[in-house]
C-alpha cells in the first residue's frame, strides 16, 4: 500500500467516524436549539490551530499511546464542532487584534486595531468604536470577566474592553480597562498600571509615561487586588465582588516555566474556576472570556514543548468551563482560536518513520521566500508567523448547536453569543 492510499483510507474511516458521531449527538437530544443561555464562556486559544490539538494530544497519549489515536483532550468531548475562518479586513492573515475583535464586535477591522471599524489604520486614523459583546452584557446587568495568560493589555483581551486604533497603546488600554466596569480582571502586565519612575509589587520598573498609579484607581473603585498566588488563593469568591490580579510585569508564565517555579502563578484553569464563583453569583447571569495566551508566543518562538504545555493549561480551562456547565442547563461555553502561529506541520522525516507511525514536527513558516521581485530567496525567519488556516471551533449547551451549521466567519461568533443571551 503506497503513501496516498494509505492517506486516502484514513481519510475514509474518519470521514466514517464523522459521519457516525453526527447522528450520536443528535440523538442525545441535546435542547441546544435555539435555546437561551444566562451564562457565556468563551475560551480562546491563541495561535491555537488543528495541528497544535493535535500535538497536544499525542503529547497527552504519552506512554499510554498504545495505538495511534486514542487519547482525547477535554475540548474534544463538546458535542458541537466546526471550523471558522480566520482573515481580517486588510489580510489574509490575521493578528490578535482584529480577529478578538471579529468575536467581539462582529465586525472585521484591519490588523492591528482593537474592536473600532475598518475605517481605522493602526496608528494612523482611528475609526469608529463598536460595541463589544462584554459590553452589551455589562450593560444588560450581567457581570463579567477577561482572564488571560498575556499583559491583561495585549490585544485579545482588550478587544473586548478597549477601542483602540494601535493594539501597542497598552497604557490607554489599561485607562479603558478602569473605565470598563470589568468584575473581574486576571492575568499579566503590571508595567501597563503603574509609572516609569514607580516599581510595581514584583519589584518591576512601570511603563507609564503619565506615572499614574492605576492600581490604587481600582482599589478605589472597589477592587481587591492581589499579584500573586498565595494572596489570589486567599481571595474568598463569596465575599468579593469586583477582582482585579496581576501577577506579572509583562506576560504571565509559560505553563512550563510556571510548574518548575518556587512561587507560582495561578494557573489559567485556577483563574477560570474562581472567575466563575465570582461572576455566577449574579441571578442575571454573566460573560466570561478566557484567553490561553502563549500557546501563541510558543509558536512564534517555534518550541514544540511550550505549545504542549500552553495547549494543555488551556485545556485544563476548558475543563474548568465545561463542569461548570454541565452541572446546569443554561451556560453556553465556545473554545475556538483566533488564528493558527507557526505553521505547524506533523509530519513523518521520512518513509521510515512514517512506516512506524512517527512524527516529526516542524514550523513551516519559519521558512519563508523574502517578498521582492523575483520572490527567489530563502530566508530562515527567527520567528514563525501567523497563519491563515482556518481554526477549530466547539461548544456545548444552548446555542451550542450554532457552530456546527458549516462553514463560520469568525464575526459569526459574536451572533452566537449575543442571540443566546438574548442581547
Ligand atoms: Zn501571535
Amino acid at each position: 500500500m503506497n503513501v496516498n492510499t494509505k492517506i486516502f483510507l484514513g481519510l475514509l474511516l474518519a470521514l466514517a467516524a464523522v459521519t457516525c458521531l453526527v447522528p450520536m449527538s443528535m440523538a442525545q437530544g441535546v435542547s441546544d436549539q435555539n435555546a437561551s443561555a444566562k451564562n457565556v464562556i468563551l475560551l480562546i486559544g491563541d495561535g491555537m490551530g488543528f495541528p497544535q490539538l493535535t500535538l497536544a494530544r499525542i503529547d497527552k497519549a504519552g506512554e499510554n499511546l498504545t495505538e495511534y489515536g486514542p487519547s482525547k483532550l477535554f475540548m474534544d468531548s463538546m458535542d458541537r464542532t466546526g471550523y471558522v475562518r480566520t482573515y481580517s479586513s486588510n489580510s489574509f492573515v490575521t493578528d490578535s487584534a482584529p480577529a478578538a475583535t471579529a468575536m467581539a464586535t462582529g465586525q472585521k477591522t484591519n490588523n492591528g486595531v482593537l474592536s473600532q471599524d475598518a475605517t481605522a489604520i493602526q496608528g494612523k486614523r482611528d475609526g469608529k468604536n463598536l460595541t463589544t459583546i462584554l459590553e452589551m452584557a455589562r450593560f444588560a446587568g450581567l457581570s463579567t470577566g477577561v482572564i488571560t495568560t498575556t499583559r491583561i493589555t495585549h490585544a485579545t483581551p482588550a478587544a473586548f474592553y478597549a477601542h483602540v486604533d494601535n493594539r501597542d497603546n497598552e497604557s490607554e488600554i489599561a485607562d479603558q480597562l478602569l473605565m470598563s466596569n470589568v468584575d473581574v480582571i486576571l492575568g499579566g502586565g503590571l508595567q501597563y498600571f503603574i509609572g516609569k519612575n514607580e516599581t510595581d509589587p514584583t519589584g518591576k520598573a512601570g511603563k507609564r509615561a503619565d506615572e499614574r498609579n492605576l492600581i490604587k484607581d481600582f482599589e478605589s473603585e472597589g477592587y481587591v487586588f492581589v499579584y500573586n498566588g498565595t494572596a489570589f488563593h486567599k481571595v474568598d469568591a463569596n465575599d468579593t465582588k469586583k477582582l482585579i490580579g496581576l501577577f506579572e510585569s509583562s506576560h504571565m508564565q509559560y505553563e512550563l516555566e510556571r510548574q518548575q517555579s518556587q512561587e507560582k502563578d495561578p494557573s489559567l484553569a485556577e483563574m477560570t474556576k474562581k472567575a466563575i464563583e465570582i461572576v455566577s453569583a449574579n441571578p442575571k447571569g454573566f460573560f466570561l472570556m478566557v484567553e490561553g495566551g502563549r500557546i501563541d508566543h510558543a509558536g512564534h518562538e517555534r518550541n514544540l514543548s511550550k505549545i504542549i504545555e500552553d495547549t494543555l493549561a488551556f485545556d485544563d480551562a476548558v475543563k474548568v468551563a465545561i463542569n461548570f456547565a454541565h452541572l446546569r442547563n443554561d451556560t453556553l461555553v465556545i473554545v475556538t482560536a483566533d488564528h493558527e502561529c507557526g505553521g505547524l506541520v506533523l509530519q513523518p522525516e521520512n518513509l521510515q518513520e512514517y512506516e512506524s507511525g512517527g512524527i516529526d514536527p516542524i514550523f513551516a513558516s519559519g521558512t519563508t521566500k523574502t517578498p521582492g521581485p523575483r520572490y527567489d530567496f530563502i530566508t530562515e525567519m527567527e520567528e514563525a508567523t501567523h497563519t491563515g488556516v482556518d481554526v477549530p471551533i466547539m461548544a456545548t449547551g444552548p446555542g451550542a448547536e450554532k457552530v456546527s451549521r458549516g462553514m463560520l466567519d469568525n464575526t459569526q461568533i459574536f451572533s452566537i453569543i449575543k442571540e443566546a443571551l438574548g442581547l
